[in-house]
């Protein structure tokens, strides 16, 4: 039996997540709205990654609940790669497949994941990497990219999936600082369509420009969250204030 809520993109519930005798997530409550765009800053080892990883069900909570589009993902029922095919996720690291072209890495999921026709998955590939600005690198081999140009490949290979949700996990924190514009950019467009965003980033001019909303998470719990403007140019918590000190 699914679990229905309401018409919130992500619902995450109470949710606790351990490795070990390691407590990283502490009772994480989160909604975020269809269309929303909220980031996620915070230090190093606050367990942004781990809370990124759960909505995906790359890791299982131990406790609370994760809803996506009204269904519960952490139901043990649940059809897990059914609910990961609705949810696109980037990586810092751009995980491309290094002996496949760019159009290959683009149709190789539509036809295995989705079952898409052959020339039904190369129209969607052309159409997403003209949204990514890289059409003409269709032929072209990973290495032979930049690394801002391998991001925006693994944006539109997550976007020919056609996903409800799209999570970044620090996308441009592997890129060289020339390089990151770029990136930000199609997330930008992306914000603009409408697509509902989780973004783990240490980019606070994007988060305060195109969030929503910010949420800053340390030690496994959310310490604030509102507007950019408020969390990143006037936060109320001492621990918000210190974290911002060091990045900013
Ligand atoms: P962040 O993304 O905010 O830097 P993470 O979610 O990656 O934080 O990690 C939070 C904590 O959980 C860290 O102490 C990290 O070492 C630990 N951790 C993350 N994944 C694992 C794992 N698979 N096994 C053990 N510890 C982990
Ligand atoms: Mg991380």
């Amino acid at each position: 039996m699914k679990s229905v809520t309401n018409a919130n993109a992500v619902e995450i519930r109470g949710v606790h997540k351990s490795f070990g005798a390691l407590s990283v997530l502490k009772g994480i409550d989160l909604s975020i709205g269809s269309g929303e765009v909220v980031c996620v800053i915070g230090p190093s080892g606050s367990g942004k990654s781990t809370l990124l990883r759960c909505v995906n069900l790359l890791e299982e909570p131990e406790a609370g609940q994760i809803f996506v589009g009204g269904v519960e993902i952490t139901d043990p029922d649940v059809d897990i790669d059914a609910q990961r095919r609705r949810i696109g996720m980037v990586f810092q690291q751009f995980n491309l497949f290094p002996h496949l072209t760019v159009t290959e890495n683009l149709t190789l999921p539509q036809r295995r994941v989705l079952g898409r026709a052959p020339d039904e998955a190369a129209r969607v590939a052309v159409e997403n990497l003209e949204r990514v600005g890289l059409a003409a690198k269709s032929k072209s081999y990973p290495a032979q990219l930049s690394g801002g140009q391998q991001q925006r490949v693994a944006i539109a290979r997550a976007l020919a999936m056609n996903p409800e949700l799209m999570l970044f996990d620090e996308p441009t924190s592997a890129l060289d600082p020339e390089l990151v514009g770029d990136v930000l950019a199609v997330m930008r467009m992306l914000a603009r369509e409408g697509m509902t965003m989780m973004v783990v980033t240490h980019e606070m001019s994007f988060a305060r420009e195109v969030a929503d909303r910010v949420v800053f998470m340390d030690g496994g719990v959310i310490v604030e969250q509102g507007p950019g403007a408020q969390v990143i140019g006037n936060p109320t918590q001492e621990r918000t204030r210190t974290f911002l000190s060091r990045v900013l």
